[in-house]
């Protein structure tokens, strides 16, 4: 008898093999970003690509808005900060590219200069609506090398620089919130705060020493502008463990 369960297993969908990218799209004077590992090249001649973007983020709406948008293929250099910026915080609250170097592309797209290897500047042709993501494919108009070094694998991100997965991505694993929620039950402790974005757990035991902050500091007493040390939040994204 076959096991259904067997057929839906969630696991096989994990080794799925992707990369790391950057987004980029504008709406009118604004620019905006977000990470994405949901990029492949459908055609070769004219080249195309599609991307999937949560219709929740802004990047999303800049997209719609404009009609274009640009790749950065993130390289093995990129920082885990970079990779939070734009991963794990939202251009609605924050102008990302008032922190790091870019220049604009031919479509008025922003490119990302470092720790980046190759940007493709598309157009779209055609969207598909896939519920929860809107998949923009889009003809390339400008594709170039930017730097050298090795572009960055979804695999290189959670196993070598220990990624987190935000839960707008395609892929995130909503298997691990519930096996996180389970492990905060049972190490429940008062004191203890969850960040909602990435799980992160900040324990007044501990503290946050890489961060300056030494243990014993109480939740209340970190510094107003002390930020998730997984994925960049502040302390308003926490909530206390029960
Ligand atoms: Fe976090």
């Amino acid at each position: 008898m076959t096991d259904s369960n067997l057929l839906k297993n969630p696991e096989s969908l994990f080794t799925l093999g992707y990369g790391l990218y950057i987004v980029t799209s504008r709406k009118d004077d604004r620019l905006n970003g977000q990470i994405s590992n949901a990029i492949m090249q459908v055609t070769d001649t004219p080249p195309r690509l599609a991307a999937a973007v949560n219709k929740d983020a802004l990047t999303h709406e800049f997209i719609t808005h404009s009609g274009v948008f640009t790749v950065n293929v993130l390289s093995e250099s990129a920082p885990i900060n970079l990779i939070r910026l734009f991963g794990f915080q939202s251009g609605t609250d924050k102008d990302k590219f008032s922190q790091v170097p870019f220049e604009i592309g031919l479509t008025g797209c922003p490119i990302v200069t470092d720790h980046v290897v190759a940007c493709m500047e598309a157009r779209v042709e055609t969207t598909l609506d896939c519920g929860t993501h809107t998949v923009f494919i889009g003809q390339v108009e400008a594709a170039r090398i930017i730097g050298a070094g090795k572009p960055m694998t979804y695999a290189y991100y959670r196993e070598v620089l220990q990624g987190k997965t935000p839960p707008t991505a395609p892929t995130y694993r909503a298997s691990a919130a519930v096996t996180s929620s389970k492990k905060i039950k049972e190490t429940s402790e008062m004191g203890k705060y969850v960040c909602d974005v990435c799980g992160y757990i900040y324990d007044p035991a501990v503290g946050d020493p890489e961060n300056g902050v030494e243990p014993g500091t109480t939740f209340e007493d970190l510094p107003n502008d002390w930020v998730c040390p997984e994925c960049g939040v502040g302390k308003d994204e926490f909530s206390p463990v029960e």
